[in-house]
């Protein structure tokens, strides 16, 4: 579609970033044109009413842009998932495996229960290890999964596949 031209014409390719051989998306000129974030905030607001959200998870660092407008203009409350240790109430913590070593997130306790519907977004699924550990952590507080949301899907690291079984059937999308 012509919005999805307009999306992905404002994802700069980095090269050898954050290291050598690494290809990076970079999306700041998108957030920099006021009507490319715009028709991105509209699409991925329109995608959280069809899936039934009741709340948006935002992934750190990027992912938090992301959503926070969503959930305004959706009219669902944000929720951060951070990295640990950065979180100043009582957090549910999730370990999750990288290529080298592990990593951990969190989110607030009381700001997931049983009875709300959870829309995962985050910029970029690259090998879907963190966009894993959030859903590990949605359901871990007894909510339920809306599905995931991601401007863009790096088809070749696998993230889907990885995703697949914590999505239990819950929808995947790329815009
Ligand atoms: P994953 O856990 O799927 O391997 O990594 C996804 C996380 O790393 C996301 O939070 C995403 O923001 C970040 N990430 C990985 N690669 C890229 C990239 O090329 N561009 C951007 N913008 N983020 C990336």
């Amino acid at each position: 579609t012509a919005t999805r031209e307009l999306l992905l014409s404002r994802i700069r390719d980095v090269p050898d970033h954050p290291k050598p051989g690494v290809v990076f998306k970079d999306i700041t000129p998108l957030l920099a044109d006021p009507e490319a974030f715009a028709a991105l905030t509209g699409a991925l607001a329109e995608l959280c009413t069809r899936f039934g959200a009741t709340k948006i998870v935002g992934l750190e660092a990027r992912g938090f842009i992301l959503a926070a407008p969503v959930a305004v203009s959706a009219g669902v409350g944000f929720i951060p998932v951070r990295k640990a240790g950065k979180l100043p109430g009582a957090t549910l913590r999730q370990a999750y495996e990288l290529e080298y070593g592990t990593a951990e997130i969190e989110v607030h306790a009381e700001d997931l229960a049983p009875g709300d519907r959870v829309l995962v977004i985050d910029d970029v699924l690259a090998t879907g290890g963190t966009a894993e550990a959030s859903l590990d952590l949605i359901r871990r507080a007894g909510a339920e999964v809306a599905g995931v949301v991601v401007l863009m899907e790096l088809g070749f690291l696998g993230g889907r596949a990885r995703l697949e079984p914590a999505l239990r059937g819950a929808p995947l999308e790329a815009i």
